[in-house]
């Protein structure tokens, strides 16, 4: 694959590449480089030239959870508890169903392509053969990521609440399964969060995690009741974060837990010891009365983090909406506290494209163009705003800031996932 565009990736944090007239090479799945000659063995090969367009990497959501896409913007005026109670698990109990699953989860993967999000961890229900049914749809269409079947064996309504056992064995089957007959799509542990699973239930997946050295995924310190209740039904941990690790669910470097707003000092050594990926979801945490995280405060204490949407609770599927939040929250987080810096666009780019895809619970780093990385590409290019921008003699960063701030999938031109030209799933 040979791309030629105005190429723009962040192979740091707060650090950005662009380069106008360049050619982005793929071997196979995985980036060669980016040039600005095209080398002397591609010489002759197709090139997709798409002019002075922007190719930036596709994104990576370190955190959604795919059944609630059909409740985006559903029940926002409650707080995360009884948002839970009274629109999520009723909506997740549809899962049952096959038939049903199947329409939604096609619906969901075609609006994660329209987004541009290539790569993903995602939660799916409590049912097997629903979250299998995922699992083979995304590779199917093309996507890489983590799909993991959710337990919970308490504090849930009775069609959601699974009997320990058959939850330990359904996710043993699954992850065998996914080994052994998918290539991009990998199982990821998920229970729900700590008041959702029993301590036998923690102790049994913690197993399993080890057993299979699987990736964990799930939510920490979010809300200030879901915080009081953990106390509650752990009160001789340290923390909530502490109970995770208890139970074998902090694997180091293959953990991603969400929120993390309300972490004590304690949890904050525990998760930088760890290597525990962060996934920041600012608009979800506005929208459930969950509180501002402090993004500087983590980042300088050397937690790693990523921008996640978090959808439902975060109601834009589009990544590129939750980096313009992130954003935009750090800097009511400096207005509140000086020394909180605010986050800069390239910086929240960054949280939603290499800090995520570079998570070592993925076969293969992807959300950047440096060599061995894996080509997911995306390019952007309004055609309704492209005789303005030249008029305006837009530079290639602002455009990249306008169309975060204000694009849609109307601005983005091709999607490549691994190499290839990645056409709409369903
Ligand atoms: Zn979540």
């Amino acid at each position: 694959m040979i791309l030629k565009g105005t190429v723009i990736w962040t192979p740091e944090l707060g650090r950005v590449e662009v380069r106008e007239g360049a050619y982005l090479v793929a071997d196979g799945e995985t980036v060669r480089g980016v040039f600005d000659e095209l080398p002397a063995d591609c010489v002759g090969q197709p090139v997709a030239d798409y002019g002075d367009a922007l190719v930036i990497p596709a994104f990576t959501d370190a955190h959604v959870h795919a059944p609630q896409f059909l409740n985006a913007g559903i029940g926002m005026d409650e707080e995360l508890l009884p948002w839970l109670n009274h629109h999520t698990f009723p909506l997740e109990a549809r899962f049952a169903d096959p038939a049903f699953a199947d329409r939604a989860y096609r619906a969901f993967l075609n609006a994660l392509w329209e987004a541009g999000t290539l790569r993903f961890c995602a939660f799916a229900t409590v049912h097997a053969e629903a979250t299998w049914h995922l699992m083979r749809l995304a590779e199917d269409a093309g996507f890489s990521g983590l799909v993991g079947k959710v337990n919970m064996d308490r504090n849930a309504p009775d069609e959601l609440r699974e009997d320990t056992v058959a939850s330990l064995a359904q996710t043993e089957m699954l992850a065998q399964r996914s080994r052994e007959e998918l290539r991009r799509i990998g199982f990821i542990a998920t229970p729900r969060f700590v008041p959702a699973c029993t301590p036998e239930l923690m102790e049994g997946l913690g197993r399993l995690v080890e057993t299979y050295q699987l990736p964990v995924q799930s939510h920490v310190d979010e809300n200030r009741s879901e915080v009081a209740l953990v106390r509650e039904l752990h009160p001789d941990a340290p923390s909530y974060a502490h109970v995770y690790d208890a139970f074998g669910l902090m694997p180091a470097r293959r953990t991603v837990l969400a929120h993390a707003i309300w972490l004590t000092g304690p949890e904050v050594d525990l998760l930088r010891e760890k290597h525990v990926l962060v996934a920041h979801s600012p608009q979800s945490n506005a929208n459930l009365t969950s509180g501002i995280m402090p993004l500087r405060r983590w980042l300088d204490a050397g937690i790693a983090c990523a921008v996640a949407s978090d959808v439902a609770g975060g109601s834009d599927v589009a990544l590129s909406r939750h980096v313009a939040c992130a954003v935009r929250t750090s800097k009511l987080r400096q207005v509140a506290c000086a020394e909180e810096r605010a986050a800069s666009v390239p910086e929240a780019l960054y949280l939603a494209t290499k800090a995520p895809g570079g998570f070592a619970g993925f076969s293969q780093p992807s959300g950047s163009f440096e060599p061995g990385y894996r080509c997911d590409a995306l390019v952007i290019g309004d055609e309704r705003t492209a005789e303005l921008d030249a008029l305006l003699a837009r530079t290639p960063l602002e455009r990249l800031e306008h169309f975060i701030y204000t694009g849609d999938d109307r601005a983005i031109r091709a999607r490549y996932a691994g190499g290839t030209l990645m056409p709409r799933p369903f």
